[in-house]
C-alpha cells in the first residue's frame, strides 16, 4: 500500500485540512488526532463547557471522525530524515515519522497542525494549589472541568485570573457574570496592547475595571496559606494581597512542535504555509510561524518579526490553505497563493463585542477609523491594511473586513 498522506493535529487547522483533502480524493490519509484524542471544538472550552452549558462528551460528539480517512489517536513525535533545504516541493521521498505509540511509519506528506499548549507558573507555592484543584490554566477539557468542580453550585467564589488577553478577559468576563468576585490581573497596562493597539486595549481596560477588581501592571509573584477550602493568598509585585479561592492562569500559549521541525517559538513557514527549508512538510494553525515582512522581503526569523496567529477561524483557514499548498504541490491542484490572515475573530467582554478581521503584523501602526463606535485600522510598513478591530461596531465592522478582503 502507498505511503499515506499524514495530517498531525485534531484541531481547527488539522480537520479543515483533512476535510479538504478528502474532498479533492487525495488518499490515502492518515489522521493523527492528538495524545489524549481530545478533538473538540476549543473555543467551547470556557464558554460551554466550564460554565456546565455543555458536557465535555457532547463537546467531542459535535466533531465526529472523518468518513473516508483512518483516524488515531496517537501524536506525532518525530520527523526524520531532516529534508535538505533545497528539497522541491511535494518531494518524492517519504518521511519516516515517530508516533507517541512507539510505531514508526513512512508519510508520503505531511501537514502539522498540532497546535499550542498554555503556559503555565512556577512562583513558590503553587504546588499546592495546583494539587488542591485551585490552581489551573484554561485550555483543556480537564481545565475546564477543574474550575467547574470547584465552583458548581456556588456564587461569591474569589476567583484571580491572572492574564488578559482574549481568555483571560473571557474568563473573567464569564465568572463575574456567574455571580464570582474576580480580581484580573497583568503586567502589562493597558494590557493587550502589543494585539489590539494602544486605544482599543485602553478602552478594554477601562472595560474591565467598571466590571471587576483589575490590577493592571502588576504580576503574581508568590501564592501562599491554602487552609483545606478557606481562601488562600495572591501575592502580587505590588505587594498586594489578595484572597482567593481560585486562581486561573491564562498567559498566553506555546506550540506545540514536534522534533524534527521547527523550534520552541513555533514551526516557521513560507507564504504557502510550507516549513521553511523543509518543503515537503506544511504547517498549519497555532503552531506556524509566520513572518512580518514575508510579502516583499520573507526571510527574517530571528523572532523579532515573528508571530503566530491563535483564532479559531484563522486556524480552519489555514488548514484548508496548506492542504490545498500540498494538493498544488502534487499537481493535483493549481496554486493557492499566498497565506493573508482575514479571517475574522471575536469575543465578548462584559456584555460588549470585541471583534475583528486579520492580523495585526509586527509594526503596523494604529489608524483610528472611528471612535463611536470605536474601530481601529492597522496600517503595516508598506502602507496595506492588515487588520481591523472593533469594539461594538456591528455592521460598521464587517464593512471594513470586506473591503480588507479586497
Ligand atoms: C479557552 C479558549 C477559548 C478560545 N476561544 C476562542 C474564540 O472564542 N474565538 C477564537 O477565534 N479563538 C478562540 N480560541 C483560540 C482557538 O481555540 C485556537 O486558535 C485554535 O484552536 C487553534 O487551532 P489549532 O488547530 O492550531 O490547534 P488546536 O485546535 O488546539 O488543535 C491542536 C490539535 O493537535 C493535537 N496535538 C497536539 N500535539 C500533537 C502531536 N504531537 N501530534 C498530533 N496531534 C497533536 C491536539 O490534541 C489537538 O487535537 C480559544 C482558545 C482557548 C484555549
Amino acid at each position: 500500500m502507498d505511503s499515506p498522506i499524514v495530517i498531525a493535529g485534531g484541531g481547527a487547522a488539522g480537520r479543515a485540512a483533512a476535510q479538504t483533502l478528502l474532498a479533492a480524493g487525495a488518499q490515502p490519509l492518515l489522521h493523527l488526532a492528538g495524545p489524549d484524542g481530545e478533538v473538540l471544538d476549543r473555543t467551547l472550552v470556557d464558554k460551554a463547557i466550564m460554565t456546565g452549558r455543555i458536557t465535555p462528551e457532547r463537546a467531542q460528539s459535535m466533531r465526529p471522525p472523518l468518513d473516508g480517512l483512518e483516524t488515531r489517536t496517537d501524536s506525532l513525535v518525530t520527523v526524520d530524515p531532516p529534508s535538505p533545504a533545497e528539497a522541491a516541493p511535494g518531494a518524492a521521498d517519504p518521511l519516516r515519522l515517530t508516533l507517541g505509540s512507539g510505531e514508526e511509519i513512512d508519510a508520503a506528506a505531511l501537514l502539522v497542525a498540532t497546535g499550542s499548549s498554555p503556559r503555565t507558573v512556577d512562583v513558590p507555592g503553587h504546588a499546592p494549589w495546583a494539587r488542591a484543584g485551585r490552581l489551573t490554566t484554561l485550555h483543556s477539557v480537564a481545565d475546564a472541568m477543574t474550575v467547574r468542580t470547584l465552583l458548581a453550585d456556588r456564587t461569591g467564589a474569589r476567583v484571580l485570573v491572572s492574564g488578559a488577553g482574549l481568555v483571560g478577559s473571557e474568563a473573567a468576563t464569564l465568572l463575574s457574570e456567574a455571580g464570582h468576585t474576580v480580581t484580573l490581573v497583568a503586567p502589562s497596562t493597558p494590557p493587550g496592547e502589543a494585539a489590539l493597539g494602544r486605544t482599543l486595549a485602553s478602552r478594554l481596560a477601562q472595560i474591565h475595571a467598571e466590571a471587576v477588581d483589575t490590577r493592571f501592571g502588576a504580576r503574581l509573584v508568590r501564592l501562599e496559606e491554602l487552609p483545606g477550602s478557606a481562601p488562600g493568598v495572591a501575592v502580587l509585585s505590588d505587594g498586594s494581597r489578595i484572597e482567593a479561592d481560585l486562581v486561573i492562569i491564562a498567559h498566553g500559549a506555546r506550540p506545540h512542535v514536534p522534533q524534527g521541525v521547527g523550534g520552541e517559538a513555533g514551526i516557521p513557514v513560507d507564504d504557502r504555509l510550507r516549513v521553511r527549508g523543509r518543503p515537503d512538510i506544511l504547517a498549519a494553525g497555532a503552531v506556524a510561524l509566520f513572518t512580518a515582512g514575508d510579502r516583499r522581503t520573507a526571510h527574517d526569523t530571528d523572532g523579532r518579526t515573528a508571530y503566530r496567529i491563535d483564532h479559531w477561524d484563522d486556524a480552519e483557514a489555514q488548514g484548508v490553505h496548506a492542504a490545498r499548498t500540498l494538493l498544488h504541490d502534487r499537481g493535483l491542484r493549481e496554486d493557492p497563493g499566498a497565506y493573508r490572515p482575514l479571517a475574522p475573530w471575536s469575543a465578548r467582554i462584559h456584555g460588549r463585542q470585541l471583534a475583528g478581521f486579520g492580523h495585526r503584523l509586527p509594526g503596523a501602526q494604529e489608524r483610528i477609523v472611528s471612535e463611536d463606535p470605536l474601530l481601529v485600522e492597522f496600517v503595516d510598513e508598506a502602507g496595506d491594511a492588515c487588520a481591523v478591530l472593533g469594539l461594538d461596531a456591528g455592521r460598521m465592522l464587517r464593512d471594513h473586513g470586506r473591503s480588507l478582503r479586497g
